[in-house]
């Protein structure tokens, strides 16, 4: 089977094309959110609602918002063993997995997984490199935005219009312009913002809360309360003009009352930051805000009224409705898997996509008499639709020289230093004394907006070896592997018993959160449940379950309202 994943920054999750239509599927806690987080307990893995209970209680033993590391070298330890990001992104891709076969009673091999448009070169091959890890077969990476798209034009495959998708999850942000006409979609402009999401709204209240109480907004010991607290109040200003904030935190009482716009004011500096994509990807497009013929608002953070508000105004109408922010990305990625697998129900509906980085190589230029070298060349201009491929011809510059050697980048700034270097591409030519040596160097964005490099010495007519050197941040071939071992060697928890570790996992988190009297009461619901589990009657447990969940919603409710 061929599956759609949304690996998101805070939530994860898959969907299937079935009978011509896109559907999530649910994971053993009956929902279809599982949120990115990691944890193992007692050297098992545990993965989603209850790993995210864990963060609360025990944050050593779990990892979350990892894929705000995706290309980089940064490690997490969990259970004493180092981590990187896409191996911990593969522990959420294999539970997804595991998911889908039990609910579709068959293996799942295959999988087209979403990225945020404006994840670059390295943060691209950190999830394919994740999916490896998992155990599945990458077969192309969709962009977020695109995917959103997708779902949404597949319902409206009459009539033309052209619509901008503004996605802001909880890590990233991006906004893609597209032109929908009768089943073909084309996106115009994409751009973003790698490093904004509604995770970093949650961050500066909880540091507002903290300021207001004269507390440190940085002790590692407050940090979980005060970034539930303020998760909390921040969900709840989405639906109701104020919130109160009552709780226990660093041995001091909070009462305080927050409206929307205090938030609005303490959130400020990251509202002023939407403007940038936005406006970009509509001068890429060409196009004015009063040409944009709907509004699609993706992502979990888009229930702000600040950001809804910002981008009403913006573009001067209400988002469509009928499209859940949650989910639109998996079910297009899933739509994407069955255009791959050429699913008949889908023969009228076209695709395509832009890259949203303009890939170069460095240069010199002249200066009075002296060559200045470390000037940015573009190849592929950002906004290309892809697949795309540029040749280019180098020649050697001295007689006899073997090697012809420069860097790639991808980027928008005018000196190479700025943007994202890629690697030194070297290629070895044949000693010529009497003329140039030429080669001819193709550059390719493929389908997944990734970068291939293909290069032909023009002499001999062979294809040169080329090498890009590793770069910082990327997985190696025996990294990759090491990592499959260790992947082989993790116990999973059981997915029978998830209900259960995710009661036991919100109970140590709640009786982290309490204080003073809250706390035996607290142990005395833990100590049901034990007893339910030692008796083992299912019925009993089940009810047992609902009611412990209830309480601990009353107690939740308490400190926010
Ligand atoms: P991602 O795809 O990056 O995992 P999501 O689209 O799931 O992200 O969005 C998660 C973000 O949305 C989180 O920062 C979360 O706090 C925020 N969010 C979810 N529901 C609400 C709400 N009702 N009001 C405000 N923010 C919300
Ligand atoms: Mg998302």
């Amino acid at each position: 089977m061929h599956i759609g994943i949304d690996l998101g920054t805070t939530n994860s999750l898959i969907a299937v094309f079935r009978g011509g239509q896109p559907e999530l599927i649910p994971n053993p806690l009956g929902q279809v959110l599982t949120p990115s987080v990691v944890a193992i307990r007692d050297g098992q893995l545990v993965v989603g609602e209850a790993a995210r209970e864990i963060a609360r209680s025990a944050p050593a033993q779990a990892a979350a918002l990892f894929k705000r590391s995706m290309g980089t070298d940064r490690e997490y330890r969990l259970g004493g063993t180092a981590y990187r990001a896409p191996e911990l992104s593969a522990m959420i891709l294999s539970a997804l997995k595991a998911d889908a076969e039990a609910h579709l009673g068959q293996p799942v091999t295959d999988a087209v997984i979403s990225v945020p448009a404006y994840f670059n070169e390295l943060q691209r091959k950190a999830v394919r490199a994740a999916g490896r890890i998992a155990g599945l077969n990458v077969t192309r990476l969709i962009n977020e935005p695109t995917a959103a798209a997708l779902a949404y034009g597949l319902h409206e495959r009459e009539g033309e219009s052209r619509i901008l998708v503004f996605d802001l999850g909880g890590g990233t942000f991006d906004i893609s312009v597209l032109e929908l006409f009768e089943g073909v979609m084309e996106v115009r402009a994409s751009a973003g913002d790698a490093f904004l999401g509604g995770e970093d709204f949650t961050e500066a209240l909880a540091r507002h809360i903290a300021q207001t109480a004269a507390l440190d907004p940085h002790d590692a010991e407050l940090r979980p309360a005060l970034l539930k607290l303020a998760e909390q109040a921040k969900c709840a200003l989405s639906t109701a003009p104020e919130a109160r904030i009552t709780a226990e935190v660093g041995g001091q009482t909070l009462d305080q009352t927050l409206t929307r716009d205090r938030f609005e004011e303490v959130t400020a500096p990251l509202l002023a930051r939407l403007a940038v994509p936005l406006d970009r990807a509509l001068s890429d497009a060409n196009l004015s805000p009063g040409e944009i013929d709907r509004l699609v608002l993706v992502g979990g953070a888009t229930r702000m009224q600040p950001v809804r508000a910002y981008a009403g105004r913006r573009l001067r109408q209400l988002p469509v409705s009928g499209v859940d922010p949650d989910q639109a990305v998996a079910l297009g990625a899933a739509v994407q898997a069955a255009l791959v697998a050429r699913d008949a129900g889908l023969d009228d509906v076209v695709m395509t996509d832009v890259s949203a980085f303009t890939l170069g190589i460095d240069t010199a230029h002249r200066r009075g008499d002296r060559w200045h070298a470390g000037y940015f060349a573009p190849i592929i201009e950002r906004n290309t639709v892809i697949p795309v491929s540029r040749e280019e011809t180098f020649s050697t510059v001295e007689p006899g020289q073997t090697e012809l050697r420069f860097g790639i980048y991808q980027g928008e700034a005018p000196v190479v230093a700025d943007n994202l270097h890629l690697g030194e591409l070297t290629v070895q030519v044949p000693r010529n004394m009497a003329e140039h040596e030429k080669v001819k160097v193709r550059f390719t964005y493929d389908v997944s907006g990734l970068l291939e490099v293909d290069v032909t010495v023009l002499s001999t007519g062979k294809k040169a070896s080329l090498v890009i050197s590793q770069l910082a941040g990327e997985m190696t071939e025996a990294e990759i592997t090491k990592a499959l071992k260790k992947m082989k060697a993790l116990k999973h928890h059981p997915r029978e018993d998830a209900a259960n570790l995710h009661l036991r996992a919100r109970l140590d988190a709640a009786f982290a959160m309490a204080r003073g009297p809250s706390r035996p009461w607290v142990t005395g619901l833990i100590l049901r449940l034990e007893e339910a589990l030692d008796a083992q009657d299912p019925d009993a447990l089940d009810t047992l379950r609902k009611d412990l969940h209830a309480a601990l919603d009353r107690f939740e409710a308490d400190h926010v309202r």
